[in-house]
């Protein structure tokens, strides 16, 4: 560490502008030259994560972001280094996640001559970040990297960038320590709506017959909590999340329409969006899905967004969540919606009755004796065991889910109660982040600081829901975790492929291996046979366990949860062959044919 009148390198100017950010952890890989600048920030007490690949890295540090409100920080090499972290820099302005992004390159003096691990980085990058920037001499590194910070922080929120060469790392600088400060960043000021727009607002929202409220994971990242519990509670509109929006309001709400999600979208005619994309996720508010005649209100930081897909432009709200509603809930008054007597109210709540009656019976159902557990049963089976050690209602489990049926079948079955507890593929439907967004939340909720800021507060089990093709991405993290002591749990949902897999049994499958990969072979959705990947979680420090029954299963969660190293529970799951695959698009297709 350079002593206090000494004149510092590179590196230790570059650790102490991340310190005075108020950075308290690090993810990421490193490798020459960066690893200077990782042991400089360890000696300024900050934590670092290494990571086994820096895709892993990356996401870790987006979702530390959303979950903190602060960007998440991601130090890697430069080359190679930075084109696996971009899989982070396509999630972070995906999901409007901040990201600070560093990377070394090499040295100025041998750009385009073949330098070690060469990459125009700046150019590469500047279409996909906020901010892609080179610091020009040692002494502005502290603005650039202020600038980068404030880039992927303010606005909606995203990447901000900085190469580092490595003759820059390794200068030293003219001034002794401590000349040049990085000013801390307080959060971003928030904009208010026009009032002209919260009166038309109003009107519109009183004068609906079926008025919905859609909170999306802007709400959540802004933590709008506070000023949306009471607007839902006292408006009495109904409300729906989005896979990630959920927990702002408990799932427990008697106004949450999540079972009865179909109706609501082909009833509502007035639609509040907070925080939401009219993407694909809601299907851009278009009909079928959608009545067809429903206004949306979108409520967004970014301007850019109003107006997009269904959005009405000229009803779009501009500003912060927190002050928005509360704006309209005071120019609302004491104004309530009459649910309880609407003709939308019987619709939704005989949807509810109906939908929750089949997902009870469906999670109900356990396997006859010798065939493999469903999905369905299997999430039961969890669900009830951490109810029983962790009650849900006291925000003690973070939840991460991954895997085209792991993640859309687990999203009901795992409720939540507290915002910020829920992590899944996201917006860029992203396979792969489950391990690194798994550490994230270990680092937000129980990092030894006990920064604390990122929810409730306690400790609290971070318990990854992963099918076996999306562990598969980054399974080596398992590894980071032991490394750092952290008790993840995991659940490998197998069923030996991706989405259904591709064989019925293990004697079809071992014939279908050993027709190759030609017809009949092994088809592209196929992964091993029934493979042991609780034995990565032991050979790292961590434990394992099979299970093939809902007993096994429910011991093997009472045990993962309490065990202080990483779990891997390895869960055999029914699978399907890969010809009996309906996807949902063939699925419509045959219902339109059907109907011509
Ligand atoms: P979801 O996937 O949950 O539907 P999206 O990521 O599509 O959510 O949308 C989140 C939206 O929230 C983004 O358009 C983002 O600009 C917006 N947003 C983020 N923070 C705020 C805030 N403080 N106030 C208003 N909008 C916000
Ligand atoms: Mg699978």
């Amino acid at each position: 560490m350079a002593s206090s009148s000494a004149p510092p390198t590179g590196a230790h100017i570059i650790a102490r502008a991340l310190r005075d950010l108020g950075v308290t952890v690090v993810f990421g890989i490193v490798g020459i030259p960066v690893i200077e600048i990782a042991e400089q920030a360890i000696d300024l007490g900050i934590r670092f994560i290494g990571f086994r690949n820096e895709q892993a890295a990356g996401y870790a540090a987006t979702a530390y972001g959303y979950l903190t409100g602060r960007p998440g920080v991601c130090l890697v090499v430069g080359g190679p280094g930075v084109l696996h972290a971009m899989a982070g820099i396509g999630n972070s302005s995906a999901n409007a996640f901040p990201m600070l992004l560093l990377a070394g390159s090499s040295e100025s003096h041998l750009v385009s001559k073949g330098g070690f691990q060469e990459l125009d980085a700046v150019s590469l990058l500047t279409s996909h970040t906020k901010l892609a920037i080179r610091p020009p001499s040692l002494d502005l590194i502290p603005d650039v990297i202020q600038s980068a910070y404030r880039s992927s922080f303010y606005g909606r929120p995203g990447t901000g960038f900085v190469d580092l060469p490595a003759d820059l790392i390794q200068g030293i600088a003219d001034e002794p320590e401590g000349t040049r400060h990085t000013r801390p960043l307080p959060a971003p000021p928030m904009s208010a709506a026009d009032q002209a727009r919260i009166f038309k607002t109003t009107q519109l929202i009183k004068a609906a017959k079926a008025p919905l409220v859609v909170i999306g994971k802007g709400a959540a990242y802004a933590r709008a909590e506070t000023v949306l519990r009471p607007f839902i509670d006292s408006t009495h509109i109904p409300f729906l999340s989005s896979p990630m929006g959920k927990g702002v309001l408990p799932d427990s709400h008697p106004q949450n329409t999540a079972s009865a999600r179909s109706t609501a979208l082909k009833e509502a005619d007035v639609v509040l969006v907070l925080g939401a994309r009219l993407n694909w996720i809601f299907h851009f508010g278009d009909a079928p899905k959608w009545n067809p005649s429903a206004k949306f209100i979108q409520v967004d930081i970014s301007v850019e967004e109003i107006g997009r897909n269904a959005g009405d432009a000229e009803l779009g709200i501009c500003g912060d969540i927190n002050l928005v509603v509360q704006q309209l809930h005071h120019a609302l008054g004491d104004w309530s919606y009459d649910y309880a007597s609407s003709p939308f109210a019987q619709t939704l709540e005989a949807s509810k009755r109906k939908n929750e009656a089949k997902a009870a019976s469906a999670a109900a159902t356990a396997p006859e004796p010798g065939k493999p557990l469903s999905y369905q049963h299997a999430f039961h089976v969890i669900n009830t065991a951490l109810q029983h050690l962790s009650p849900v209602d006291r925000g003690g489990i973070v939840y991460v889910s991954e895997g085209a049926n792991t993640m859309d079948i687990s999203r009901s079955a795992f409720p939540v109660s507290h915002p910020r507890l829920r992590l899944d593929a996201g917006t860029y439907a992203t396979m792969g982040v489950g391990l690194g967004y798994a550490i994230a939340a270990h680092e937000a909720y129980n990092a030894p600081e006990g920064e604390g800021s990122a929810g409730p507060a306690g400790r609290k089990k971070i318990v990854a829901l992963e099918g076996d093709s999306a562990f598969g991405f980054s399974a080596m993290e398992l590894e980071t975790m032991a490394r750092h002591r952290m008790d993840v749990l995991v659940f490998v949902m197998n069923n030996g492929g991706v989405y259904h897999g591709d064989s019925d049994s293990a004697d079809e499958w071992l014939a279908r291996q050993a027709k190759g990969a030609g017809p009949g072979g092994l088809r592209s959705t196929s992964l091993g046979w029934e493979v042991a990947y609780e034995k990565i979680a032991e050979a790292c420090g961590g434990l394992g366990f099979v299970v093939r029954t809902p007993e096994e299963l429910e011991r093997a969660t009472v045990q993962g949860f309490k065990a202080d190293v990483p779990v891997v529970v390895n869960v055999m799951i029914e699978s399907g062959k890969a010809g009996k695959l309906e996807f949902g698009w063939q699925a419509s297709a045959k219902k339109r044919a059907k109907k011509e």
